[in-house]
Order: C-alpha cells, then sequence, then structure tokens
C-alpha cells in the first residue's frame, strides 16, 4: 500500500501529493517546518511542536490556515491511515502558489503537508562508537539577518555546513555563531559535559530551541547534575570530557571525536550514557 500524504485536508498516495511549482515555498524557502517522533502510537511533545510550528509561522507573517487542534487531529489521521506507531512525522506549511515575484501578498492558499513515514536515525553503531564531527567554515545565519529560532523551509545555510562535514567524511558539523561561538549542529543542539556540570549554548547564541534540548535540560536537573546554558567556544568543546547532540531524530548522541581530537577517552562517555538511557525511557513513558 502506497503512503498516504495529508494536502489541505486530503490523504493523497505519495505519487499524487504534489504542490504547484508557484508555491513559494519551493521558489523562496518561504514557509516553516517540523520534525516530530511518535513513539507507542504517540506523538512526543505534540503540543510543543504545534507551538513552534506557529511561531515560526507568526515570525515570517504567515498565517497557518488551521487551528492547532485541527492540526494535531489531522496528524493522527496521518499516522493511522499509514498504520504509523514508531516513526517521524514531518509538517510543513508553505506560502502558497503566488506570482514570480517575492511579494508574499500575491500568494493564495498556503500549503499544510504532513508526511508520516519511517525514521532515519544515524545508524545503530555510531551510538555506541559515537559521532565524529567538524567544526563547519559556514557560520550559522547572523540572527539579525534570519533568527535560527525560525524553523523555516530555508535551510540552505545548515545544508552548506552539512556538506562540509560529508565532504570530509564526518557524521555532522558544529555551526559556529557569527561572534565565533559554539550555536549548533546542522540538525541538532550540541552539549558538553565538563567536571561532571553539563553545558549548552543559551538561545542568543543563534540557536533553534530544541524540544529535545530542552527534555534533555529537564532530565539532567532531575539527575543533579547542574546545568548551565552559557556561551561556548570551541576550546571548550576541544577540551570538554563529553559531547553529544541531541534532535528529534538523533535523540542523545554521544561524539566521540572533534576535529580530529578524541572527545575525553574517545568513546561516549558515562553521563552521556545516563542521560541518553533516561531519554529512552521518558520517550517511552516509562
Ligand atoms: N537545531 C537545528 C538546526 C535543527 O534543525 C533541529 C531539528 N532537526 C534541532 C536543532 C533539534 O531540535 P528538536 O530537538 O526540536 O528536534
Amino acid at each position: 500500500m502506497s503512503l498516504k500524504i495529508f494536502i489541505n485536508g486530503k490523504l493523497l498516495d505519495k505519487d499524487d501529493a504534489k504542490i504547484s511549482v508557484y508555491d513559494h515555498g519551493l521558489l523562496y524557502g518561504d514557509g516553516v517546518f517540523e520534525g516530530m517522533r511518535c513513539y507507542n502510537g504517540r506523538v512526543f511533545k505534540h503540543r510543543e511542536h504545534l507551538d513552534r510550528l506557529w511561531m515560526s509561522a507568526r515570525a515570517i507573517c504567515l498565517e497557518i490556515p488551521m487551528t492547532k487542534e485541527q492540526m494535531a487531529h489531522a496528524v493522527e489521521k496521518t499516522l493511522a491511515v499509514n498504520s504509523v506507531v514508531d516513526g517521524y512525522i514531518r509538517l510543513v506549511v508553505t506560502r502558497g502558489a503566488g506570482t514570480l515575484g517575492l511579494n508574499p501578498d500575491k500568494t493564495s492558499d498556503p500549503q499544510v503537508i504532513i508526511i508520516a513515514d519511517a525514521i532515519e536515525l544515524y545508524p545503530d553503531e555510531l551510538y555506541v562508537k559515537g559521532l565524529s564531527i567538524v567544526t563547519a567554515a559556514t557560520i550559522r545565519n547572523h540572527p539579525a539577518a534570519l533568527s535560527p529560532r525560525i524553523k523555516s523551509l530555508n535551510y540552505l545555510n545548515n545544508i552548506l555546513a552539512k556538506i562540509e562535514c560529508i565532504r570530509t567524511g564526518h557524521d555532522e558539523a558544529i555551526m559556529l555563531n557569527h561572534k565565533g561561538e559554539v550555536a549548533e549542529c546542522t540538525g541538532d543542539n550540541i552539549f558538553l559535559i565538563k567536571a561532571g556540570k553539563l553545558y549548552t549554548p543559551p538561545l542568543d547564541a543563534g540557536i533553534l530551541e530544541g524540544i529535545t534540548r530542552n527534555v534533555v535540560l529537564d532530565l539532567a536537573r532531575e539527575a543533579g547534575i547542574k546545568v548551565f546554558e552559557i556561551p561556548l567556544t570551541r576550546h571548550d568543546v576541544l577540551t570538554a570530557d563529553e559531547v553529544f547532540l541531541t534532535g528529534s531524530a538523533a535523540e542523545v548522541a554521544p561524539v566521540s571525536e572533534v576535529d580530529h581530537r578524541a572527545i575525553g577517552n574517545g568513546r561516549p562517555g558515562p553521563i552521556t550514557l545516563d542521560l541518553k538511557d533516561r531519554f529512552h525511557k521518558y520517550v517511552r513513558g516509562e
């Protein structure tokens, strides 16, 4: 059976799920999106993802043509029709079809798309040995140009950094901000552990406020770990005892090498593994 895609209230076969080539989502990356997980048939942090989608839309003056409740219902319907119990959900809202000019006022009908599919994680072995990552030469978008807080369809900034790590055979790329501080990775937030304390860049470092990031911060506090959201430099990363990444798709992913240097003893560290375990238990409601 072909995958069914939700577009504007209709569930269409994947091959028939199409939008206009005049859609400004395609022409200009004008739109917003979310990536969510479903565990044991429940959408993880559904409300938080919808809140972030609506915040992103508001930031780009895009009105989503349904309520959060209607969107949540549409997500549940898309999961059910595709029998997805454990998987990944992509929500996309485009500006809609317009003219060839930039003017968003000349577009009509924002397109609401929901895709529920299998999840593509890093291969299992990477969670055992840890990711090898590099610092990209491409810095994160300047927050005054395009705020990284907006999860927009324009991901070229991240894609350029991703190309750098792929071309050099690495798993992810650290992106610095315009001040030279560590911001985040191309699709994940970054955390360090030093002397038993947990550090992650603050929101004003120019990062996406990851929903996994926020859960991990809470889980760490619950575990009695001191947590600091403070500016971090590449030096802090290279001299950390442990490094890990968080994201809806990646969950908690240990990092064993940064810029060709081993982190700690070159294997995933004990606090990382403990938080990864706590996260897995949390998402499955144990
Ligand atoms: N940073 C960026 C740039 C991202 O695209 C993502 C999501 N893929 C994250 C961080 C992690 O966010 P979340 O935990 O909400 O998935």
